[in-house]
């Protein structure tokens, strides 16, 4: 059983689809296995998205990041990573398939709904940067 990190990014909240991303993640067959609703920091989104820190939008990214709630989530399926990077679609939700949630729900590449892990290494790393090992509830034995 794999895990990936998720992120329902502050205009999910703000947009009041937690409900609707949330059943559609359930309805694909993911488990939830941690979830809470927090706000990060400047200092703590920049350090999430430490790996773009070159990257022309990485100021806008944090700032971003940081404008409201948000709602990570750690998530178990088999094939975890790769299934739940095809459930959210492209970045950019223009080129994002149909059906996915990033086509039904973001508004722009930058403020496009959802995170997800692009790999079980990172997945793991994420999934530290906000759950200590106590709030993973296991769901197999
Ligand atoms: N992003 C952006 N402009 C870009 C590329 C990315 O604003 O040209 C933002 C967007 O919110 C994206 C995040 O930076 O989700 C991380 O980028 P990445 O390339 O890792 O995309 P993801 O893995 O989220 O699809
Ligand atoms: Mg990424």
């Amino acid at each position: 059983m794999e895990r990936t990190l998720a992120i329902l990014k502050p205009d999910c909240v703000r947009k009041n689809l937690i409900g609707a991303v949330i059943e559609k993640i359930q309805n694909a067959g993911f488990k939830v296995v941690a979830l809470k609703l927090t706000k990060l920091t400047k200092e703590t989104a920049g350090e999430f998205y430490a790996v773009h820190k070159e990257r022309p939008f990485y100021g806008e990214l944090v700032e971003f990041m940081s404008s409201g709630p948000c709602v990570p989530m750690i998530l178990e399926k088999d094939n975890a990573v790769a299934d739940f990077r095809a459930l959210i679609g492209a970045t950019d939700p223009a080129e994002a398939a149909e059906g996915t949630v990033r086509k039904l729900y973001a508004d722009s590449k930058g403020e496009n709904i959802i995170h997800g892990s692009d790999s079980q290494e990172n997945a793991k790393l994420e999934g530290a940067f906000f759950f200590s090992t106590e709030e993973v509830v296991k769901i197999h034995a």
